[in-house]
């Protein structure tokens, strides 16, 4: 019955600085988002200390009478959700479900297509070091040098020359939307399966505001806490039967062991609220806000800095600011707007001139905030604080202290204007 403070202070102070770290500052980081009170409640439960192997009703422990209500609650809750036949909840993170359902589906040796990672793809994609570059031989996809948006052409050339066994439609660092009926079309030309990786706009896909990826792919992976906005996990989905059982075998015992019940009953909870008009608007401020940022990051006075937004534009919810031409890097972009307490990463653009840990990219997104409550005006402010900020820096090779001073106390009042989680401490 020890508090956390009593037992372990050390951990206890640091849990307080990142929730006020988390509050003080702007959340721009596109794969983030605050979880609602509720799911923090579900995930710190006593659920943490059951063993669960198996799955509803078919379990290698006693006593899962109440985690067998939970998980069913989130398979039936998900499928409702996304309008899937079958769901599996149990993937510890994205990277879990991929594993998973790429083992479900092919051998090792097989060829997989995917987006190249430098140009926003993921690293279970097919990059040399992950899993999915060492077991699979890769080909990788790109996007048009002209418009910056995938090359169905591309995609369709690749595969009729490589023949891979697996296509993967899905990214990290994207800001469009893709086709994924083309993709289905291509994949089922050359007998492949399709997978869609829709973690980053998952929850914009719940909402109904972004193309379903479901009715077109043999399976679906995602996360549960970007755009979704639930804790940190993975899932599954899927119309086929018979590939429903592959990915549940893939799961366990194929790739985990014991499910996170915990995480699991955090799962159910995110996916009733996604299910809410209250979600839906959430969701809607998160494009609107994206839409916003990258159009005031297209206007002339930051143009006139050679800084521009990749593929002109977004229909999701981040922005890729492109500064291949400007004379300040990714990484400078980065740190600058940590001075301004806006937490934001650098990224790769398309054919990047620089090195991977320096990268010519900012990826900018907008979910934690809407998640806060930003409305269209308060967006409006931090597109402008962000645009200010690096025409300030890549004009004069690093911004006027006190301008940076006066934009870091426009962005902590905007913070202090939205109150978060106030029931902690
Ligand atoms: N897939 C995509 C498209 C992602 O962007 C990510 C996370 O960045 C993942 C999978 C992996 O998720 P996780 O970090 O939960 O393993």
């Amino acid at each position: 019955t020890t508090s956390l403070a009593e037992l372990d202070p050390a951990v206890a102070e640091s849990i307080d600085a990142e929730l006020h770290r988390q509050r003080d500052g702007l959340e721009m980081i596109a794969s983030e988002n605050y979880t609602a009170a509720a799911v923090l409640e579900a995930q710190g439960s006593v659920l943490t200390n059951k063993y669960a192997e198996g799955y509803p009703g078919r379990r290698y422990y006693g006593g899962c009478e109440h985690v067998d209500v939970i998980e069913q609650l989130a398979i039936d809750r998900l499928k409702e959700l996304f309008g899937a036949e079958h769901a599996n909840v149990q993937p510890h993170s994205g990277a879990q479900a991929n594993a998973s359902a790429m083992h479900a589906l092919i051998k090792p040796g097989d060829t997989i297509l995917g987006l190249n990672l430098a140009h926003g793809g993921h690293l279970t994609h097919g990059m040399k070091i992950n899993f999915s570059g060492k077991l699979y031989n890769v080909v990788p996809y790109g996007v048009d040098p002209e418009t910056q948006r995938v090359d169905m052409a591309e995609v369709e050339r690749l595969a009729t020359e490589h023949r891979p066994q697996l296509i993967i439609a899905g990214w990290s660092a994207y800001p469009r939307h893709l086709d994924f009926a083309e993709f289905r079309r291509i994949a089922d030309s050359i007998g492949a399966y399709l997978m869609v990786d829709m973690a980053h706009f998952a929850g914009l896909v719940a909402a109904g505001l972004h193309p379903s990826p479901v009715p077109h792919a043999h399976v679906v992976t995602s996360t549960t806490h970007k755009t979704l906005a639930g804790p940190r996990g993975g899932f599954i989905l899927t119309n086929d039967a018979d590939l429903a059982k592959k990915f549940n075998s893939a799961v366990f015992p194929g790739q985990q062991g014991g499910p996170l019940e915990h995480v699991i009953a955090g799962k159910a909870v995110a996916f009733k609220i996604a299910a809410t008009d209250a979600f839906r608007e959430r969701q809607e401020r998160t494009i609107a806000g994206a839409r916003i940022l990258a159009e005031r990051l297209s206007r002339d006075d930051v143009a006139a800095q050679q800084i521009k937004v990749v593929s002109g534009g977004t229909d999701v919810h981040l922005v890729l600011v492109d500064l291949s031409r400007s004379q300040l890097d990714g990484r400078q972009g980065e740190d600058l707007l940590a001075e301004l307490d806006i937490t934001i990463n650098r990224n790769a653009v398309p054919n990047d001139p620089r090195p991977p840990m320096v990268t010519s990219g900012l990826r900018i997104g907008t979910s934690a905030l809407a998640t806060r409550g930003f409305t269209e005006e308060s967006f409006a402010e931090v597109a402008d604080i962000i645009a200010e900020a690096l025409i300030a820096a890549a004009h004069d090779g690093g911004a006027d202290p006190a301008l940076l001073a006066s934009l870091r106390e426009r962005a902590t009042t905007l913070a202090a204007a939205y109150p978060l989680y106030p029931h902690l401490a």
